[in-house]
């Protein structure tokens, strides 16, 4: 995604802007104390426009010299970010270190915006012109504290975004599809996007390393990452191990689901087990995908046992759904599109701090917290930081008490109160202010 960061001297009111910016999602925890407060990354979304966002105000220290703070947060911006909004304030009018902030972005060839804070009635809207000395265009008048101009704001922020970058409102799910040499994984793609689809996606790989092939199913966009690179890697760059682990890790990355392709004419190989614990690591949604159901003698119970198989060799993946297919015969390959679906859906969805702090009130009543020498974990709130995948902060009285075992039972808890399927859930212990 985009990276958009905040910079800008002090009081001038950045995380104001960060909040008002990102508050549509962070509304609920905002009246929780130190929710807000320590968050300086977040995800934000204009007209369908995804990015992050960064108030390097809230990165780089307090306390320290003016001009250092000012220079960091100059560089993290100039470093991180893909546009950059320099925000002053009509309040004091424009000061020296205005300038100096101007004069550290004169550096980058990223685009500069302009806004001019606390311009909170008429008057003030009209009193910013001194601002275009500094030399970054047109200064755009904003209330943070109000909304008012936040909107145009975020148009000309968007309007910068780099191309490659921009993701459009129409959701396009994206999945990449894993695992070992021979599992099957271009037969599946070649099914799932029509024999012609790819011979010309092949073409076009010649010329490009990455190609994406977008296709619609039911209505829904999705996108199938690296399709050449399935398709050439089966063939001569998988041989060596280095470059197959790193093309499926840059794959993944790119993804929000990942379907783990196993073969069950083989069962489950040590090799599948690295594969899974990339695709693990990463957050990403996971759903296993037995390939080539058509091979093995089968009865009534031959995919009961295999996946019990699949359970006990891949126990970190317990919260991925598993389906039986055969891209041969074209088995239940038409599930493959409605699953990704459903699990990105999960992967997405966002709980009320409300409910979670219900559902903290159930738990607390199952289970006791655990105690570390005489020392008893106290957890008070609970709220969703991030999506894709769920993180939640739990605010408790020190996370050295944060046993993995009540973690675990936290995370069974929130899978039993809500579909989570096909996604990692994360926790984050974080002392109460
Ligand atoms: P990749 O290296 O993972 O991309 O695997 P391929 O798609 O190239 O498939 C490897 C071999 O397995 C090929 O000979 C395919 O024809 C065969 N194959 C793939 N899927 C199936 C299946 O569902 N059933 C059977 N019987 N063979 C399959």
């Amino acid at each position: 995604l985009p990276v958009v960061a905040i910079v800008g001297r002090p009081n001038v009111g950045k995380s104001t802007l960060f909040n008002r910016i990102i508050n549509q999602r962070l509304a609920i925890v905002e009246d929780k104390p130190g929710v807000t407060r320590d968050r300086n990354y977040a995800q934000a979304e204009w007209m369908g426009h995804k990015f992050d966002l960064i108030d390097t105000g809230g990165i780089t220290w307090e306390g320290g010299k003016i001009e250092e703070e000012i220079r960091a947060q100059a560089e993290i911006a100039i470093e991180e970010a893909d546009v950059i909004v320099m925000l002053t304030s009509v309040v004091n009018h424009m000061t020296d270190l205005d300038e100096r902030v101007a004069h550290l972005l004169y550096r980058t060839k990223k685009p500069v915006i302009l806004a001019v804070n606390k311009a909170d009635n008429p008057e003030q809207r009209n009193d910013i012109y001194d601002f275009y000395s500094l030399g970054l265009g047109d200064p755009i008048p904003v209330s943070s504290s109000h909304g008012t101009g936040i909107g145009d704001l975020l148009d000309a922020i968007v309007d910068k975004f780099p191309e490659d970058k921009d993701t459009q409102a129409d959701d396009v799910i994206s999945f990449s599809v894993i695992g070992r040499p021979n599992v099957g994984k271009s037969s599946i793609v070649n099914k799932l996007l029509g024999e012609d689809r790819v011979i010309v996606a092949n073409e076009e790989g010649t010329t490009r390393d990455a190609v994406d092939t977008p296709f619609t199913k039911d209505g829904v966009k999705f996108k199938v990452v690296d399709t050449a690179g399935i398709r050439r890697r089966g063939k001569v760059y998988e041989k060596t191990e280095k470059y197959s682990v790193l093309r499926a890790m840059s794959a993944i990355e790119r993804s929000d689901v990942v379907l783990l392709v196993l073969d069950a004419s083989t069962g489950i190989r040590e090799q599948d087990k690295h594969v899974a614990g990339y695709a693990h690591e990463a957050g990403r949604g996971i759903i296993i995908v037995v390939n080539k159901w058509d091979l093995p003698k089968k009865n009534s119970t031959s995919a009961k046992e295999f996946e019990r198989e699949i359970r006990q060799e891949f126990q970190y993946l317990d919260y991925a759904p598993i389906l039986f297919v055969s891209a041969k015969t074209g088995q239940r390959l038409d599930q493959i599109p409605s699953m990704v679906k459903e699990v990105y859906d999960n992967q997405n969805q966002r709980i009320q701090s409300s409910v979670l702090n219900d559902l903290l009130l159930e738990a607390s009543k199952l289970v006791p917290t655990p105690m570390v020498k005489g020392k008893r974990l106290r957890v008070y709130y609970m709220t969703q930081v991030s999506t894709n995948p769920p993180t939640f902060v739990v605010f408790v009285n020190d996370p050295e008490l944060m046993h993995f075992s009540y973690e675990r039972f936290l995370i069974n808890q929130l899978r039993q109160n809500f579909d989570f399927t096909g996604t990692p859930i994360k926790i984050i212990p974080r002392k109460r202010k």
